[in-house]
């Protein structure tokens, strides 16, 4: 396991107080009986309130989001193991990235009994889907949302190994009474709240994309955003990554988007459905908030997610070296589209990663580690927070905000 040098530290440090981006001390607390300062734990999610934690395992994505009424999703549960030598886990290797995410995931939940109501599956990667079996065991989940559910058939039988070791996992499952379901585009029902809707009507989770079938804004309405798989060529169907699945979370103003793996530019002369980012970016529409689609790594963030979006706050699922690339970090740092500033934070920063970069590393908001984003209650305002992933403290290493959700819509 590859540790950072003390040199190489006290190098990061200096950058980062050179950049004027070291932790904002003087950032009003989310919560005035539970001020936030540098240093301290993240103070315990309270009724009301909805957070957004992006994970920092280093070895693949997943998302905790505690909903104002306690009810529980997790997004993803990534969870590479030894095969990516590149990958540096956090805490440590001394347990697998599902054991983490359990345990990160029961210190923050409203109930750690009752356990996550709902894990969404974006597609089957094993940085999306390879530690769910471990979290599984670590913390009670209520019902699995997938793409892929019964048949596991589109766009062809899934038949590899991650997605058969998965297969048998849901199987078994079942068979103990987990609940899974297939996706449903459009559908603003699936992921409801489960502990106390009646006092939170401003919540709504859109599913907006799944399979490549997109919400028109309309009901609950869609449309298939790519050609029928009769009607084009094998060597040209939807890859994994473009079926990925993609919500919109509502609460008061505030507005925050996740969706997997989308790609944001297809390659040389392949069909223009490939550069997915386009087609479903105007049916997101402008968010506060969004996770960087495929950790940054190769052509994401194109102009026309950009220009749809205008998030003032950008998360970058980064866990490998190649996270962001060059080009994205650039497309997101020197962009004219509004807004004006963007915060960018990201989840992982190799060492290998800085060298490529360079300097741009110091546009980044705060240091790499969990990722939180605490909304306050109605939705009118939220912070960002960056918790340590050096242990289970949950210190927060930066503050940023508040933020005024919905600023410029
Ligand atoms: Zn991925």
């Amino acid at each position: 396991m590859p540790h950072r040098s003390p040199t190489a530290r006290a190098i990061c440090a200096a950058l980062l107080v050179l950049a004027g981006i070291e932790a904002r001390a003087g950032a009003q607390p989310p919560q005035a009986a539970a001020p936030t300062r540098i240093g301290d734990a993240l103070p315990p999610w309270t009724p009301g309130t909805l957070d957004i934690h992006q994970i920092a395992t280093g070895r693949g994505n997943s998302a905790l989001i505690v909903f104002p009424d306690g009810t529980a999703l997790l997004v993803d549960a990534g969870g590479t193991a030894a095969e990516i030598p590149q990958s540096e886990p956090h805490p440590d290797g001394s347990r697998s990235p599902g054991e983490w995410i359990a345990r990160y995931a029961k210190r923050h939940l409203a109930d750690s009994a009752a356990g996550i109501d709902y894990a969404m599956l974006t597609h089957f990667h094993s940085d999306h889907i390879g530690a769910i079996a471990d979290v599984a065991r670590g913390v009670r989940i209520g019902t699995i949302i997938d793409r892929g559910f019964p048949d596991y058939a589109y766009p062809a039988p899934l038949e590899d190994p991650v997605s058969m070791a998965y297969r048998r996992f849901v199987e078994g499952e079942r068979a103990r009474g987990l609940v899974v379901e297939r996706f449903r585009p459009g559908a603003r029902d699936q992921i409801r709240l489960r502990r106390n809707a009646a006092a939170y009507p401003a919540v709504e989770v859109r599913n907006i994309i799944g399979n490549g079938e997109a919400w028109t804004g309309t009901g609950t309405a869609t449309r298939q955003l790519f050609p029928t798989l009769a009607s084009t060529p094998r060597p040209d169907w939807p890859n994994e990554n473009m079926l990925s699945l993609g919500i919109r979370i509502a609460y008061g103003a505030f507005r925050f988007y996740t969706g997997g793996d989308l790609p944001g530019t297809g390659e040389p002369g392949f069909p223009a459905w490939h550069s997915a980012e386009a087609l479903v970016a105007p049916l997101i529409g402008r968010v506060d908030v969004h996770v960087v689609n495929q950790h940054g790594s190769m052509g994401e963030e194109t102009a026309p997610f950009q220009q749809a979006l205008a998030s003032p706050v950008v998360i970058i699922p980064s866990w490998a070296p190649s996270h962001p690339a060059p080009d994205v970090l650039k497309r997101m740092v020197e962009s004219r589209l509004p807004p004006t500033e963007r915060s960018i934070f990201a989840t992982e920063m190799r060492d290998a990663t800085k060298i490529v970069i360079g300097q741009r590393v110091s546009a980044l908001a705060g240091p790499p580690g969990h990722v939180v984003v605490r909304v306050e209650p109605g939705g009118g305002r939220y912070w960002v927070m960056v918790l340590s992933n050096a242990d289970e403290s949950d210190r927060v290493v930066a503050v940023k905000g508040p933020f005024v959700a919905g600023a410029g819509r």
